[in-house]
């Protein structure tokens, strides 16, 4: 049983969305799960229906509901709007509104799509790491903020700050993932040089104590950078806050080769979740059926896992996705000029998913 609020957003968004639910809806009745859904308005879409990227509406019912599946919001249309109207400030309100204070962002390798990646195959082959990022603290929340001053002599300026609850309950999430995983676990900052994440320190190297079977050791964020592109199946589970967690988890994405293929969780301490792949809306490719819905896809197993803990829907949708990728189908965007690959659109993926769900 359990109630998912669907918001479809801008650009590809209503496309991808528009698989991932068929691939929901095969899975629900499969496995007998009960699961309802219904969708509303964020981003764009809900701008130009209601003037608010998130209406306060959306943001009841996502409260209400056990789990959000969300495409992607923002586009050129919107573009020139003040920063505080934007398709994105919907995005940040809901995570916010949600106390969604842990993302998610699983980088795996599928073998099918190691030639994807930038990296030399032996360098990302068999990659699987876990990104957790504080979501909802550190700079893009932080007050005071702003810019002040006589033109000319102005001053930006923003604020990092993170209490020892906010750490301790973003560690906690991490070690836990880490002991259900590889048993490792990478705490990032910036020790040598900022005040809050010698604290972040601190806190994770208190919490060890409470995970024996959890091996912690810490990194420096630009340390960090290097070694995600150097090596980076050195790492297991990596934690750190929301300025880092932005940058080294898309750099992450990218040694995967295809941002198409990534799904993320973004979770609250009651384990609500909302579910959405880590691409933007991609207005470039917009209404022409060729967007991948496999990220999209794989979020909605990433919330069969971890908001209706139900392991056996969330392996068969990822069992489906690999036999997809084996049997050689592929979008445009994970294609190479191999002969046995089989180039299809949005809709043909999301069918070939369905198939092959339907036949396990
Ligand atoms: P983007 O991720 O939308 O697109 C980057 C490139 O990747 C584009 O060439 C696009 O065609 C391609 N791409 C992305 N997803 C794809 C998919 N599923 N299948 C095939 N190709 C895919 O990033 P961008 O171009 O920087 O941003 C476009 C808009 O999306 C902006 O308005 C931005 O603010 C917004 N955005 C939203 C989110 C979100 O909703 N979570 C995240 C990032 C960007």
């Amino acid at each position: 049983m359990g109630h998912i609020v669907v918001l479809p957003g801008d650009g590809i968004g209503p496309e991808i969305v528009a698989q991932a639910v068929r691939v929901l809806d095969v899975v629900n009745a499969r496995f007998g799960l009960g699961l309802t859904h219904s969708e509303a308005l964020i981003g764009g879409a809900a701008i130009d229906a209601t003037g608010d990227p998130l209406p306060e509406t959306t943001l009841t019912q996502a409260k209400a509901a056990d789990a959000v599946l969300l495409g992607a919001v923002g586009g050129p249309a919107w573009d020139g709007l003040p920063m505080s109207q934007r398709p994105e400030k919907g995005l940040l309100r809901i995570r916010a509104g949600m106390e969604l204070f842990a993302n998610f962002r699983p980088a795996i390798l599928y073998p099918e799509l190691a030639h994807a990646s930038t990296l030399k195959p032996e360098v990302v082959s068999g990659l699987d790491i876990l990104i957790v990022r504080e979501l909802i603290g550190g700079i893009y929340f932080g007050e005071p903020r702003g810019i002040e001053g006589a033109p000319g002599q102005r001053v930006g300026f923003n604020t990092d700050r993170y209490s020892e609850p906010e750490i301790e309950r973003i560690g906690r999430i991490a070690f836990d993932a880490a002991r259900a995983r590889g048993g490792r676990l990478c705490s990032v900052d910036k020790a040598n040089v900022l005040e809050v994440t010698v604290l972040w320190r601190e806190v994770m190297t208190r919490l060890a104590a409470d995970y024996p079977d959890v091996t912690l050791s810490h990194m420096y964020v630009d340390n960090a950078a290097m070694q995600l592109v150097r090596a980076p199946k050195q790492f297991d589970v990596v934690v750190t806050g929301n300025l880092f967690g932005d940058i080294l988890s898309d750099a992450a994405a990218m040694l995967t080769g295809s941002i198409g293929m990534l799904p993320s969780a973004s979770l609250n301490s009651a384990k609500q979740g909302l579910y959405e792949p880590c691409h933007g809306s991609a207005p470039d490719i917009a209404g022409t059926d060729t967007a991948n819905p496999l990220a999209t896809i794989l979020s909605v197993a990433m919330m069969l896992m971890h908001t209706f803990n139900h392991r056996e829907a969330a392996t068969a949708i990822e069992t489906a996705v690999q036999h997809v990728l084996a049997t050689g189908f592929r979008t445009r965007d994970i294609a190479t000029a191999a002969v046995d690959e089989r180039i299809v659109g949005c809709q043909a993926m999301g069918d070939a998913v369905v198939t092959s769900l339907e036949g396990q």
